[in-house]
């Protein structure tokens, strides 16, 4: 296992074996760079991208003496999309979401520890989650606690987030987690709070559009042969991952009932595995990180 002090990378044996036979690799998610250093390992060249300049100074230092070429972009941005395009890569990476570093770190504003600031921005430019709390109307805020926190009780927790607001603006963690609490009980807990927390966060930074935008693009990026790998933390973006890979390896999309073939009328390559791949027992009890973690891989086609 490759650790760094940034942050444990899940799946690493996965990964290591997707990265044999490979040579031309693009991280969309670098970090603090272990998964980079796993794919590097039998050589190769390496395009690593990370919105958080944090996160591309960290992965330097760790990545020196690698071919690399850096951008710190979202990998939904034009400009990376292009260099994508550029660099036809046989491996394209996406581990989701956020680092233990970027989690750890009071001021990025990520955890519910008590007094942080409610901000979680990762790049710069987005709202802060206080500002969505304190200006998205109760029915954006319902679909986001169901849809993107999982959340029974999502339109009886956005109507005390709005009545909260009206008495003084959200600011700090203590006032989101005061908010969960009063509407799921004394004993809601951590896990409640780290549901609800996700949920913003993945809104913050438009994290499923980001996905929806980027995976089309990849597919054509990709040499023949070469693979899109994805690790996602959340139902709403493993759901995204799957619904791309499954389409893409169907051999028909046309509307039932048509008398020809209007599509393109093969595979575009294969789920490889079908199923998606998930940690042991053993590495999440020694990365909790791991815990939640989905891996899926779509091979492309040699024929495309
Ligand atoms: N695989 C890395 C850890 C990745 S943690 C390692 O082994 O070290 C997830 C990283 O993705 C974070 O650094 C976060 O800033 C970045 N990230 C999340 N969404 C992004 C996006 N849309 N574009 C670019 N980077 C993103």
């Amino acid at each position: 296992m490759t650790v760094t002090a940034y942050h444990i990378p899940v799946l690493s044996d996965e990964i290591a074996s997707l990265a044999r036979n490979r040579r031309r690799f693009v991280d969309c998610t670098v970090g603090g760079g272990g998964h980079a250093t796993i794919l590097l390992r039998g050589g190769g060249d390496l395009l690593a991208i990370d919105r958080d300049h944090e996160a591309l100074e960290a992965a330097r230092t760790v990545l020196s003496g690698n071919q690399v070429r850096w951008l710190n972009r979202s990998f939904a941005d034009q400009e990376a999309l292009e260099m994508i395009r550029e660099f036809r890569p046989d491996l394209v990476l996406f581990d989701l979401g956020v680092s233990a570093r970027q989690l750890d770190s009071d001021k990025r504003g990520f955890s519910f520890r008590p007094g942080v600031p409610l901000d979680m921005r990762m790049g710069s430019g987005d709202k802060s989650a206080a500002d969505l709390l304190n200006e998205l109307t109760q029915k954006s805020l319902t679909s986001l606690f169901a849809e993107g926190g999982d959340e029974r009780r999502a339109r009886r927790l956005a109507a005390a987030v709005a009545r909260r607001r009206q008495r003084s603006p959200f600011r700090i963690s203590d006032d989101l987690v005061n908010t969960i609490r009063s509407v799921l009980g004394p004993r809601s807990g951590p896990s409640d709070f780290a549901r609800i927390f996700q949920a913003l966060r993945i809104a913050v930074n438009s994290e499923i559009e980001s996905l929806q935008k980027s995976l089309p693009v990849v597919l054509d990026a990709l040499a023949q042969g070469g693979a899109v790998v994805v690790i996602s933390y959340h139902s709403g973006e493993d759901r995204v991952v799957k619904r791309y890979f499954q389409e893409w390896a169907r051999s028909c999309i046309c509307e039932p009932g048509l008398p020809v073939c209007r599509c393109r009328g093969r595979a575009l390559g294969r789920m490889e595995p079908r199923k998606p791949v998930q940690p042991t027992g053993d590495e999440i009890s020694n990365n909790s990180r791991a815990r939640s973690a989905r891996l899926r891989v779509f091979v492309k086609s040699d024929a495309c």
